[in-house]
């Protein structure tokens, strides 16, 4: 890979806003009408439903190199955004300018840090838009942490598994507007077992087969509902041998200013009300 993505991450946010008719967050990066456009045609009565899986570490390269991984991904979306991710390339900082529309300078997580976030955000702004919405992420994660603001509910799970588990029971529950379910499993592989080791690239399978199942438990559990279906990763992912800040050798890394880190696609979809 030797170009760089154009599109900005930094227009995730007003467009999912824009796309299901709410305010964007202050001071967010303006709306890619193109996609507006493309799901609005997808669903003319309108969205009332989000649910956002943000897969950790899954970049482009995956799809470049095993284009039939993502056939659970493709087989629910109809659109497919090639994003760059911002630097440096760490969770915390891509998470925060995915779902605030600006810079790291900006929003203030310019490094692997996981303070509270003070600018506005997605999910203030869907609570001031009166949305009920909440994350499932496993514990100490960025996704867990950094929006915590105290305004909605973020479930805390020990495991990949639990936070799949979870996310399926509330889907089922039907209690939330807007769901973001944050999975850590390639992300962990990446770095502990290599990029492209077999184990590696089975959990990449298994990250699109968690989108796949959970969009399933959607189109099963929220018939009477236009859901807005995304699949979001934050950043991608390069081998390079080191040590782990807790001292445990790794074999792949993210946060380099490098194509395999910062391209990204971003998959659109719509399950749509069927009664
Ligand atoms: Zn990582």
């Amino acid at each position: 890979m030797t170009h760089y993505n154009k599109i900005s991450l930094t227009h995730f946010v007003a467009t999912v806003c824009k796309i299901i008719g709410i305010e964007k967050p202050q001071g967010a990066d303006t709306s890619m009408d193109w996609v507006c456009d493309v799901m609005e045609d997808m669903c003319k009565e309108g969205y009332d439903r989000v649910l956002i899986h943000n897969p950790d570490a899954m970049g482009m390269f995956l799809y470049e190199e095993f284009p039939d991984m993502f056939e659970p991904v493709l087989k629910h979306t109809q659109l497919t955004v090639p994003f760059r991710t911002v630097m440096p390339s760490v969770t915390p900082v891509c998470f925060a300018t995915m779902f605030t529309g600006v810079l790291p300078e900006v929003h203030g997580i310019q490094a692997y840090e996981k303070p509270v976030l003070t600018v506005d955000t997605f999910f203030d702004a869907l609570v001031r838009a009166g949305k009920k919405v909440a994350i499932v992420a496993t514990i100490h994660s960025s996704m867990s942490k950094i929006f915590d603001k105290g305004n909605f509910d973020i479930f805390i799970e020990d495991t990949e598994a639990n936070v799949v588990e979870k996310a399926q029971e509330l889907i089922i529950e039907d209690q939330y507007d807007v769901l973001c379910v944050y999975t850590i499993g390639y992300d962990k592989r990446e770095h502990y077992s290599g990029p492209h080791t077999p184990l590696g690239i089975a959990t990449a399978y298994r990250e699109c087969g968690i989108f796949d199942q959970l969009v399933s438990v959607v189109k099963r559990n929220w018939k009477n509902h236009n859901t807005l279906i995304t699949f979001s990763p934050d950043h991608g992912c390069h081998e390079e041998e080191g040590i782990s800040t807790k001292g445990v050798p790794v074999h792949g890394k993210h946060g380099s200013d490098r194509t395999v880190d910062i391209n990204i696609l971003h998959y659109f979809g719509v399950a749509r009300r069927t009664k």
